[in-house]
């Protein structure tokens, strides 16, 4: 079976025409012995470059370029099986770019009958080009985070709260830092439901009956603030309801008011984060529930957007204070073209309509530098602190901050 790879990789330092000649040389080499075919792309240190050939080959082939260190910010961007060589009569011939900023191929540099049967088509293959000639794919990142250095984050309460008995059934709440890393602040820990021994959200919700699981989330919401409260935190409260959690009972919004009000939290510090996971049955009803939490002050976050449940059209329905990137869009955005072309586009967006972002399940430091980079500021993840079970974990922060803030 044959395949087609497009990946985009920048130049340790900008290249000339000869160093150039030089690479591509060796790798036609290659390539040739591999049965590989395709073109490279060029511009102010920048690649692009379609591989073309059997999948075997292009696999291997494209886990070496991924650790060759003549280049870095090596980003997948397509990969999948083809019919037909695009770029059949080229072993690998490379074309610069730079010297052509206009929309299409320059004529000189690709011979005459690559242009009539190859690259005009208007096909995603030659749309990912002409998307790098004009410069997508190779903007320099804006904002260079600092370097990595692991903190403590010292002044919270540590001591665990335990479990508390809640009606239907006991409970415990996790709490995970959302941190802003340009600054050093924690903006927000968000209340994860647990299990009285520690038993992960979904699993401790399923065992809730249907008929019960509703009021139980709502009411648990009591404990959450409590537990906050009781913490010390001073900062933002976010806390997970389902949507019918809110429409199912009347005097929801009503409840979480007198909650923080007994626990001395402001309406301003508290997040309700809001997903689709079920089907909002009511929507106006659902719409009303949420402009009662706007009038009271309290924040709205969209939780797990791009997962498949809270989607554009909810967006285009309602704008939310905070928006929060779903990890599986999060998880190897560094290396990823389709996600950072999806990242941007979100965070584009929601610059335009006032939407705080926060991207969670950050895992490693590559993807948060990338995220950073593209605008991005709140950050949640196993990097900075699992969550911590009745208590505030230890934070781990990215500089090295000698005061810390207080929480
Ligand atoms: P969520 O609201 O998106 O919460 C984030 C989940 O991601 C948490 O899982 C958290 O432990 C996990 N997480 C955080 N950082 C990382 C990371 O770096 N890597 C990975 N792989 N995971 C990370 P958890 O606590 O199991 O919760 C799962 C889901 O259960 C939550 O997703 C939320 O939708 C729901 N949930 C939690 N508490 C409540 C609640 O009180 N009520 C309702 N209705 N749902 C809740
Ligand atoms: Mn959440
Ligand atoms: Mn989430």
């Amino acid at each position: 079976m044959l395949s087609q790879l497009i990946y985009r990789s920048r130049a340790l330092t900008d290249l000339s025409d000869v160093e150039l000649e030089r690479i591509v040389s060796t790798s036609q080499l290659n390539n040739k012995s591999l049965n590989v075919t395709g073109i490279l792309l060029y511009a102010d240190e920048y690649f692009m470059q379609v591989l073309e050939g059997p999948t075997r080959e292009i696999e291997k082939l494209f886990a070496r370029i991924q650790t060759d260190h003549r280049h870095t910010e090596v980003v997948l961007i397509s990969v999948h099986p083809i019919h037909l060589r695009r770029f059949e009569q080229w072993s690998m011939q490379w074309v610069p770019a730079s010297k052509y900023p206009g929309n299409e191929l320059p004529k000189k540099a690709v011979p005459a009958d690559l242009i009539a049967t190859y690259l005009n088509f208007d096909d995603r293959t030659s749309r990912i080009l002409r998307a790098f000639i004009q410069g997508r794919w190779r903007s320099a990142p804006t904002h260079t985070p600092p370097p990595w250095r692991a903190h403590d984050f010292p002044p919270y309460i540590t001591h665990n709260l335990g479990t508390t008995a809640a009606t239907p059934v006991p409970t415990s709440f996790a709490f995970q830092p959302i941190v802003e890393t340009s600054t050093g602040k924690v903006v927000a820990f968000e209340a994860l439901i647990r299990g009285p021994t520690g038993e992960l959200a979904m699993d401790f919700l399923k065992g809730v009956s249907t008929e019960d699981v509703h009021r139980f989330d709502l009411e648990s919401k009591a404990h959450a603030i409590q537990r906050a409260s009781q913490l010390g935190i001073r900062s933002r409260l976010a806390v997970n309801l389902l949507p019918k959690s809110l429409t199912n009972a009347p005097e929801a919004v009503s409840f979480l008011i007198e909650q923080i009000r007994t626990y001395g939290i402001k309406p301003e510090q508290l997040i309700v984060e809001l997903t689709e996971e079920e089907a909002i049955a009511n929507p106006l009803l659902f719409q009303n529930m949420v402009r009662q939490l706007r009038a009271s002050g309290i924040q709205i976050a969209i939780d797990d957007f791009g997962a498949g449940y809270a989607g554009l059209s909810l967006l285009a329905e309602f704008q939310p204070d905070i928006l929060k990137i779903d990890k599986k869009i999060i998880q190897g955005v560094a290396a990823n073209g389709p996600r950072q072309a999806i990242v941007r586009a979100i965070v584009e967006f929601c610059i335009c309509l006032g939407i705080r972002v926060i991207a969670e399940g950050i895992e490693n430091q590559e993807d948060w530098q990338w995220l950073e980079s593209a605008g991005v500021h709140w950050f949640q993840g196993n990097l900075y602190a699992e969550p911590g079970l009745n208590q505030i974990p230890t934070i781990n922060w990215p500089l090295p901050y000698k005061e810390f803030p207080t929480p």
